[in-house]
């Protein structure tokens, strides 16, 4: 049956919206890679944005007095310092590369990304070193400037700064890379890593009590999406080989099963060991191996 509320809930019977006294102004990317990902934290921490249209400016959640506004990535950084925002969602390339006066308050675990410099793979040029005197294209001058090491001459353009070796704009760029598909399709080559960046949560210098408190609700999502909480059947003699090999856990829960001799064994383990872990849990002599998603992880 269709909601006399358009699927929203009356005022009175929406859930308590403590704990933010004012209303908590967060700012994300409009478009581009970060911002679905940014409105996928919102939801799975619980504050249910209301799924905004494609050219909604702002939008609000239904379980937290929070008003997210979609601004452009790169005007995050100044729209945080400038207190427009309580906080804001973006790249921590964008923060250094405007110099915004900010407080990293989060590592989102999105958007993970390299700055390099890259060169077409026929150039001379072997290390960034080898770049001095040379042009250089980017639209991150003030980061190409700083991590560079070496005199350039800095060729600030707005976009497709891939290309401007080919068109002879340029002997090399400094730009983002994730994949590492775009240089080769471009016909570039890496000359090295200047920056490791990923999707960040900022607040200003002084962070307001509002942005501290959303601060550990994100991060209980962040490090429950890097979580994979392990539980397996074991034989009592191979408990010390197991326990051994479970990463991140420093104590596993050991339950004893009915059957004699044999326990289970509980623990929580880092997604990215998960691959290299399972096949050596069971050598080791693991059964009934199950491995589930964990929506939280408050430490
Ligand atoms: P976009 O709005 O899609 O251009 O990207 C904005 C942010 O996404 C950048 O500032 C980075 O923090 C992040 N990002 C992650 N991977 C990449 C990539 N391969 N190229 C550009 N930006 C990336």
């Amino acid at each position: 049956m269709a909601s006399a509320w358009g699927g929203r809930l009356p005022v009175r019977s929406r859930p308590a919206q403590a704990p933010f006294a004012q209303p908590l102004k967060i700012a994300i990317p409009a478009k581009g890679r970060l911002r679905e990902p940014a409105v996928g934290l919102l939801e799975d921490a619980g504050l249910g944005p209301e799924q905004p249209g494609e050219r909604a400016l702002a939008f609000p959640c239904r379980n937290a007095p929070v008003e997210v506004l979609l601004v452009r990535a790169a005007d995050i950084p100044e729209y945080v310092q400038d207190g427009v925002v309580d906080c804001g969602i973006t790249g921590a390339d964008l923060v250094l590369e405007h110099d915004a006066r900010t407080t990293e308050l989060l590592r989102l675990g999105f958007g993970a990304c390299t700055l390099e410099a890259a060169v077409l793979v026929e150039s001379d040029a072997e290390t960034i070193a080898d770049l001095a005197g040379r042009r250089v294209a980017t639209v991150y001058p003030r980061l190409a400037r700083a991590l560079l090491g070496v005199d350039v001459e800095l060729i600030d353009v707005s976009g497709s700064v891939e290309v401007a070796p080919r068109l002879g704009l340029a002997d090399a760029i400094v730009d983002l890379v994730s994949s590492g598909n775009t240089l080769r399709m471009n016909g570039l080559r890496s000359l090295g890593v200047l920056l490791d960046s990923e999707a960040v949560l900022v607040a200003g210098a002084e962070p307001d009590a509002a942005a501290l408190q959303l601060t550990p609700i994100l991060r209980s999502v962040v490090d429950a999406r890097a979580t994979r909480y392990l539980m397996l059947n074991a034989p009592e003699s191979a408990l010390e080989r197991i326990a051994a090999l479970v990463p991140g856990s420093r104590a596993p829960t050991v339950v004893p099963l009915a059957e004699p001799g044999m326990v289970a064994v509980h623990a929580l383990v880092p997604a990215s060991d998960v691959w290299h872990v399972l096949p050596s849990l069971e050598r080791a002599g693991a059964s009934s191996i199950l491995l589930v998603p964990v929506e939280r992880l408050l430490a």
